[in-house]
């Protein structure tokens, strides 16, 4: 995208807007939240989007807004994820935020899956804060909330047993504190000390502890901190997945909590669906379909990644197109920014004909016809490397091409017959240095007719000594976008 695209403003979409228009007057906090328990992949990114979209609607309008994501750090471990050692058990209720990284890069566990997702939030130019809740607790942020809710202990018990049908257990308690083992316990909590902002408790053992709750010595459960992080940080707006949004489900009882036990008005909502991979199905880090950000970043622009996660209903499901359907999608993007674009479908052959040089890819546009699109090398070179990617990773196996060199060429050209070596040698003699795609196809396609050879066999021929292959992307372009000795060695079998 263009400077003057990206200051004439963010496209909002509609769906935002009137998310907007229903929060009424700010100061406004927008948090999306996630879990860190594994990979955060590019389902979890739609929720992220949402929110943004929304934020974005709000700041549109001249509201301040505090936009959030909200990393749950301090959440126990609660299953050995896909690829995790399983030697993790004995971590299992430790909070992610102490458990050492599986792979030793980062200082925890739950450092080791936020900090790339936090990367490509930065990559992607995003206005967000990302808190995480050990930290939250250590700095005392839900001190007072976590002592409310203490003192609130049989109300909330209350809300929970009437809104999941599941009776509690006696000694059940909101907050969970941390054993010496490293465990957050929660059902044995014996007495608040409100003055101390502590709690003592029977650890797993039965001996008895003490955790301060101002010191991020323990955190509480999972449904009622959903409650009462709205007011901790004054939260306006959440977008939450089908999998809370559900009959007696976290929002059920995180509403009522809010309302009656913190009495904190509920924050804006929006329910937003999942997105699946083509082919793959519902993202999943547990069932291990894992798309990370970073993998889209690396085949498409930051305001791409937007458009595609997002869909034009996040409230709809859908599967993303990464494999055959991808290049339409990359050019209704483009067309859409209203700019000069190369066709991505021709990007991608390029790209894989001249690898990293960004001046043979200008040449090479520019005898194709897309000398304007060519123009801004540093855009080129960026589009080259998405479409460089795209081709390694995702392009169906007919788009992937190599141009051979002269020896395998040779090679190739054994599995020809006289006919069709013929017509390769006379088509070489007639290409001319300032022939453009179309008069190279002209070339190729009338001779076959003169020669009497039917065009399907001319240009397997043509495909075979360039690519090694039977078909390819449409010939004249693709032979006018190389230097006239490359074509001419190739075809002179
Ligand atoms: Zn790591």
């Amino acid at each position: 995208m263009s400077e003057t695209g990206r200051s004439t403003g963010i496209h909002i979409p509609g769906w935002a807007e009137r998310v907007a228009d229903s929060l009424g007057a700010g100061p406004h906090v927008v948090v999306s939240g996630i879990s860190v328990s594994g990979n955060i992949h590019a389902g979890n990114l739609r929720e992220v989007l949402v929110a943004e979209a929304v934020a974005n609607a709000l700041r549109q309008r001249g509201e301040e807004v505090r936009f959030i994501f909200h990393a749950d750090t301090i959440d126990p471990l609660r299953k050995i994820a896909p690829g995790i050692p399983q030697s993790y058990e004995e971590f299992i209720g430790h909070s992610l935020s102490h458990i050492p990284d599986p792979e030793g890069c980062h200082v925890s566990y739950a450092e080791h899956f936020l900090v790339p997702f936090e990367e490509a939030l930065l990559e992607m130019g995003m206005d967000i804060e990302v808190l995480r809740s050990h930290d939250l607790y250590e700095r005392g942020v839900y001190t007072d909330v976590t002592r409310e809710a203490i003192e609130h202990t049989d109300g909330l018990r209350e809300i929970l047993q009437e809104v999941t049908n599941r009776k509690m257990p006696e000694h059940w308690s909101p907050y969970l504190p941390r054993a010496s083992s490293g465990k957050l316990i929660g059902r044995r909590v014996l007495e608040h000390l409100p003055e101390q902002t502590s709690v003592v408790f029977a650890d797993e053992d039965g001996f008895e502890e003490a955790a301060n709750y101002s010191k991020g010595e323990g955190k509480l459960g999972w449904r009622v901190e959903l409650a009462a992080r709205w007011k901790a940080l004054g939260i306006t707006f959440e977008p939450f997945g089908k999998d809370h949004t559900s009959r007696g489900g976290s929002t059920d009882t995180a509403d009522r909590m809010s309302s009656e036990v913190f009495h904190y008005p509920v924050p804006g909502r929006y329910e937003y669906e999942w997105i699946g991979l083509k082919g793959r199905g519902d993202m999943s880090s547990s069932r291990g379909i894992v798309l990370l950000p970073k993998d889209l970043l690396e085949i498409m622009p930051p305001d791409a990644v937007r458009r595609i996660i997002l869909g034009r209903d996040p409230a709809r499901r859908f599967d993303i197109d990464l494999e055959g359907g991808f290049p339409r999608f990359m050019d209704e993007y483009r067309a859409e920014a209203g700019e000069p674009y190369v066709p991505f479908t021709h990007l991608v052959t390029v790209a894989q004909t001249v690898g990293e040089d960004p001046d043979a890819a200008a040449e090479m546009l520019r005898r194709g016809g897309y000398g304007e699109a060519a123009r801004d090398t540093d855009k080129l070179a960026q589009d080259l490397y998405y479409a460089r990617n795209w081709a390694a990773e995702w392009a169906p196996e007919s788009m992937r091409l190599g141009l051979l060199d002269q020896a395998e060429s040779e090679e190739a050209a054994a599995g020809l017959d006289d006919e069709q070596r013929a017509y390769l040698r006379e088509v070489s003699g007639k290409l001319q240095a300032e022939m453009d795609g179309e008069a190279v196809q002209d070339v190729l396609y009338s001779t076959a007719i003169e020669r009497g050879l039917k065009p399907k066999r001319a240009f397997a021929a043509v495909y075979r000594v360039l690519l090694g292959k039977s078909s390819g992307p449409k010939a004249g372009p693709f032979i006018a976008g190389l230097t006239l000795d490359q074509a001419r060695e190739r075809l002179s079998v």
